[in-house]
Parts: C-alpha cells; sequence; structure tokens
C-alpha cells in the first residue's frame, strides 16, 4: 500500500496529475482536486509519475 498526499495549500487543481494516474487523481464537479490516499502497490509508476508532471510540487508519497 502506497500512501499518496497532496499539499493542497500548494495545489492549483491544474490537473496533470489526473492524465497521469486517473484510477488516484480526479477532479471533482467543481474543478478541485481529489485522491485516493491509500493507493494499491501497482500504481507507484503512475504516481511517481504524477509527481513529476505536477508544476506545484504538491504531491508526494509518504514512505
Ligand atoms: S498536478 Fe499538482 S497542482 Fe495540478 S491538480 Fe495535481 S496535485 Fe494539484
Amino acid at each position: 500500500m502506497i500512501k499518496v498526499e497532496v499539499d493542497m495549500a500548494k495545489c492549483q487543481h491544474y490537473g496533470q496529475c489526473v492524465f497521469e494516474a486517473p484510477d488516484i487523481f480526479s477532479l471533482n464537479v467543481d474543478d478541485k482536486l481529489e485522491y485516493t490516499a491509500e493507493a494499491d502497490d501497482a500504481e507507484r509508476d503512475n504516481i511517481e509519475a504524477a509527481i513529476d508532471v505536477c508544476p506545484m510540487q504538491a504531491i508526494r508519497i509518504v514512505e
């Protein structure tokens, strides 16, 4: 299990992470980011890709 954390003070809701890991990140009807805080290990590559593309460096994996 991977713990995911997004600093919502930094997140600007651009949604790049949604393209990289759509099973983890989504934008709700108000275009606000929602995410799954506990992800399956199989999602690690997608989450790391989301970390790389996030322009605000708001995403991290909590080891
Ligand atoms: S890519 Fe980063 S700034 Fe954009 S919605 Fe995702 S967490 Fe927020």
